[in-house]
């Protein structure tokens, strides 16, 4: 089964967030839990939630991917912004059990020149104050660029950040394929040298989400712009080899690429096609 689907904007709530999705030909979607540039996160209303869950139990849609808002660092050098980090993600874990099961994806964080390792602890530490027992939410890491001092530009910073964290099983990864592509990953000539090498140092059962993206930019350049599926340097049969890889084939993909819902319902239609 193909789970797939756009990351749609979350104004409206969840119910308009599923219908639009279904319109799109979608079973899958993202969108930020909050203001992506950051502040307080909108009461969440029960009807709408109640509505919601029951669309998409009789759509048989595959798990969410939420979406952390990007401004949040929890590697920042500053206390306040770490502060804010770990309130943020704290308040969105809360809201996320309201529809249980699902997945929280973010970005590790920039170390803004403290350097990968203190990055990387930084990170576990809000991880570690933050992750609950009784949470039904799993936590992904999101594959980066490498764009400035971005932190979880290699499998092996991602390893490094699961490694510290005392509750390791809430956590699982999201690779984007934008993103690993422009960090030197090679997913178009060898994917599943790429796959083998994630196997090795993260764990493939950590692979819980794709964000399916072409990419402005060539292998390596850690830009992170995204682009269409097919108008990039990726290209279309690199990403059906994609969704179709044994390793892949049953995870959520979400797209996030430069798009109207019309753009999407496109795109989404096109990668139907090629599914095997
Ligand atoms: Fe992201
Ligand atoms: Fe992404
Ligand atoms: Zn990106």
């Amino acid at each position: 089964m193909l789970y797939i689907g756009n990351h749609t904007s979350s104004s409206k709530g969840y119910l308009a967030m599923g219908r639009q999705t279904l319109k799109n030909g979608g079973n899958t979607f993202a969108f930020f839990t909050r203001n992506p540039r950051g502040g307080k996160a909108k009461d969440l209303n029960p009807s709408d939630i109640q509505e919601f869950l029951a669309l998409e139990a009789d759509n048989n849609f595959g798990r969410l991917v939420a979406h952390a808002p990007y401004t949040m660092n929890c590697c920042a050098a500053k206390e306040d912004l770490r502060d804010f980090a770990r309130e943020t993600m704290a308040d969105d874990l809360r809201r996320m059990e309201f529809t249980p099961g699902n997945y929280y994806n973010f970005h590790p964080g920039s170390h803004v020149g403290q350097g990968v390792e203190t990055g990387t602890a930084k990170i576990a530490e809000i991880l570690n104050q933050v992750l609950r027992e009784d949470q039904t939410t799993t936590v992904l890491l999101e594959t980066m660029a490498g764009k400035g001092s971005e932190v979880g530009r290699s499998f092996e910073e991602l390893k490094s950040i699961i490694d510290q964290v005392e509750r390791e099983e809430k956590l699982g990864i999201c690779l984007d394929t934008c993103h690993v592509w422009d960090a030197g990953y090679d997913i178009v000539n060898n994917l599943d040298g790429v796959l083998a090498e994630f196997d090795r140092i993260l764990g493939l059962d950590r692979l819980k989400a794709v964000h399916l993206n072409d990419s402005m930019n060539d292998l390596g350049s850690h830009k992170d712009r995204h682009e269409k599926i097919g108008m990039g340097k990726i290209g279309l049969e690199a990403l059906v080899r994609v969704i179709n890889h044994p390793a892949l084939r049953n995870l959520p993909f979400i797209l996030e690429t430069p798009n109207d819902d019309e753009g999407w319902a496109k795109e989404i239609a096109l990668l139907r096609s090629r599914y095997q």
